[in-house]
């Protein structure tokens, strides 16, 4: 884990005929953040929110004790490419009641050569509004070109760098594209220098400080909790994990447990 974040998840870039379609499925105990770079997603959940989110805004979803979502991607001439990931709730918010949020204007800063959109926490002095639960921040970071920039960082955070595109250098260790470079806590500051135009997606957040049960599309304390959630999911409708209507029609059943005892990490 890197703070909170605890997955991620980066698509495409591809064509939008191999786009996403990804039928309604159950979460707990997480938020999921949603960041395109590419492309049109459109969002449904058991809430009863729609939502279409396009490159540079941010989908936040936060499952708390349950909620169910899909996933469908638009038909047109952009590529699909997004990241999304996923942030452990602490336990004092893991069964909190669902809720969605969109953000389409979101703060951007300059740091010398370095453009920075950030859509958590507070980076270069801007800071977004959404709804988190750990100390916490995201950013998606630009180098038009062959740059360097110095990343100032808060010390007491562990950071991770996800290269999306081009070739960079961490503090001299090249990195190459879809690789992500961790930081422990400490440093203050990291120095990345590019070859050529580069994008990225930056995290970081306090050490998350609490141990998660994580399996499959729910994250909980114990082995009990995910046995629970998975059979309330796969036994249909239900308060925790109510209907929706989508255009793709259809659910996904969580999958057989393995034969053994799920154990924290
Ligand atoms: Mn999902």
């Amino acid at each position: 884990m890197i703070g909170a974040w605890c997955f991620i998840d980066h698509f495409g870039p591809t064509e939008q005929t191999d786009g996403m379609v990804v039928a309604a499925h159950p979460h707990t105990g997480l938020q999921t953040v949603t960041w395109l770079l590419e492309g049109r997603v459109e969002h449904r959940d058991s809430l009863g929110t729609i939502q279409h989110i396009n490159p540079g805004q941010l989908n936040l979803m936060t499952a708390g004790r349950g909620i169910a979502h899909s996933e469908l991607s638009e038909t047109g001439p952009e590529s699909l490419h997004a990241v999304q990931m996923w942030l452990a709730l602490p336990k004092e918010q893991l069964n909190i009641e669902p809720f969605f949020e969109h953000q389409d204007a979101l703060p951007e800063t300059q740091l010398g050569d370095l453009t920075a959109k950030v859509f958590v926490g507070e980076f270069g002095g801007v800071a977004a509004s959404t709804k988190v639960f750990s100390q916490l921040v995201a950013a998606e970071l630009g180098l038009k070109g062959e740059k360097s920039a110095k990343i100032p960082l808060n010390s007491g955070f562990e950071h991770g760098i996800l290269l999306i595109h081009g070739e960079i250098t961490v503090n001299g260790e090249q990195i190459t594209q879809n690789q992500l470079f961790f930081a422990p806590a400490g440093p203050a500051a990291l120095e990345i220098t590019a070859k050529s135009d580069a994008r990225m997606i930056f995290l970081g957040g306090e050490p998350f400080g609490e141990q998660i049960v994580m399996w499959w599309n729910f994250i909980g304390r114990s082995h009990d909790e995910i046995v629970q959630a998975r059979s309330e999911w796969n036994a249909g409708a239900s308060a925790r994990f109510s209907e929706f209507e989508d255009r793709i029609g259809g659910r996904i059943p969580a999958p057989e447990l393995p034969n053994v005892q799920l154990r924290s990490r």
